[in-house]
């Protein structure tokens, strides 16, 4: 298969596709690789390094789209890029068509076959290509975090690992999910006191299993959460209801009986986020601040660390690429129960229930 690796353009995004190491497969399996001159530079790849493995580098983006028969990327297609889009076209990235219906007009009137990386299932029902960006979200939440309780940026002036002779700074995380467990274990190797909640007695049990004694659990509700947000300097935010907005754990009244300089992290924003006072931001200007509280609610945390993301990207997608390569997208998905539920749209037929319930139906 011709499989095309075009650069992302839109605002701020500097991952890729794939990694020359992915490419490495692709092109050992035969397949042919196009990759958009300078897709790579964001994330630390050259040109050179694709054409080591194997890739034929185009100039432009209308090339890359024009010359595939699959497209992989990693954000949704912007509005320049929906003309390029060929009727056919298998094209495998994150697409979240329920947020945007230009978006979904679009994909259908191409007439492609937009596979979502985020709608893909396995048979835990876990979303195996959105694993990895809650894990560098998780992992980012406590270095952000940290960061932010810096006194010269309005934070408590609290070093999360304390010294000798001071303890530590205190980390509440809520939710014990991926961004949730992650989020823990970066906060209880700095030597943070951390305290985890959730709904979710197994997940509280795990955490309870593999973490260090200094990491405590407790199950989540209104009173433990009123209690322990006095006396924490870093929340964390990573609950999550599938298919549902996130719940306000954290309401406004209650951000009055934190200390002055509380931060907290919001990485559940992208779903509405789990404090009522949350609101997205950017990498640009990341934090706000209200009632003394500063609030850091990045809505694309990954997108800051590009070398990492792309390569944790291209980990979990390139099995999945190599399939739809080697069998074409029938073939592929009739055989792959966890990829045949990435198909969202197909040749102008929306084929993902969650679209329809959102949009109702589309001509
Ligand atoms: P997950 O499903 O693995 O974990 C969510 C956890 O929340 C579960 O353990 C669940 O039991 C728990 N939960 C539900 N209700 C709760 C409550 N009332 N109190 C406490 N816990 C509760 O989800 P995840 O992969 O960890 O993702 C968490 C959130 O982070 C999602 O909204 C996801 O979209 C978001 N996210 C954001 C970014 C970003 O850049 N901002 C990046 C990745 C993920």
């Amino acid at each position: 298969m011709i499989i095309g690796i075009p650069k992302e353009i839109k605002n701020n995004e500097s991952r890729v596709g794939m990694t020359p190491a992915g490419v490495l497969e692709l092109t050992h399996k035969g397949h042919e690789v196009f990759v958009q001159s300078g897709a790579g530079v964001g994330s630390g790849f050259t040109d050179e390094d694709y054409l080591k493995v194997g890739a034929q580098i185009l100039d432009t983006i209308a090339e890359v789209y024009g010359m595939s028969e699959m497209i992989v990327k990693v954000k949704e297609p912007i509005r320049e890029e929906y003309k390029l889009i060929k009727k056919g076209q298998i094209v495998f990235t994150y697409f979240h068509f329920a947020s945007s219906e230009p978006l979904t007009r679009a994909m259908i009137e191409s007439q492609a076959v937009c596979i979502a990386y985020e709608t893909v299932e396995d048979e835990e029902r876990t979303l195996p290509l959105l694993t990895p960006m809650s894990e560098v979200a998780g992992r980012m939440a406590i270095q952000q975090g940290a960061k932010y309780l810096e006194k010269p940026v309005k934070g408590r002036g609290v070093l999360l690992g304390g010294v000798p002779g001071v303890p530590p700074g205190r980390v509440l995380v809520l939710g014990a999910g991926t961004v949730g467990i992650q989020a823990a274990k970066m906060a209880a190797g700095l030597g943070a006191h951390v305290t985890v909640l959730d709904v979710n007695m197994k997940r509280l049990r795990y955490v309870n299993d593999v973490m260090p004694p200094h990491v405590v659990t407790e199950f989540s509700n209104e009173y433990n959460i009123r209690k322990h947000i006095k006396s924490h300097d870093l929340i964390v935010g990573g609950v999550l209801i599938k298919g549902a907005k996130a719940p306000k754990l954290i309401t406004r009244d209650m951000l009055k009986s934190m200390t002055p300089g509380t931060v907290i992290v919001d990485v559940a924003v992208d779903q509405g986020g789990c404090v009522e006072t949350s609101k997205p931001t950017t990498h640009e200007d990341p934090v706000f601040i209200i009632d003394d509280v500063v609030h850091y609610c990045v809505a694309n945390m990954p997108g800051a660390v590009p070398y990492t993301s792309t390569l944790a990207l291209t980990n979990v997608t390139l099995p999945y690429v190599l399939s739809l390569a080697e069998k074409g997208w029938e073939k592929a998905c009739s055989e792959d129960a966890s990829l045949q539920k990435g198909l969202n749209i197909v040749h102008g037929e929306v084929v993902y229930e969650e679209i329809l319930e959102t949009f109702g139906p589309l001509e």
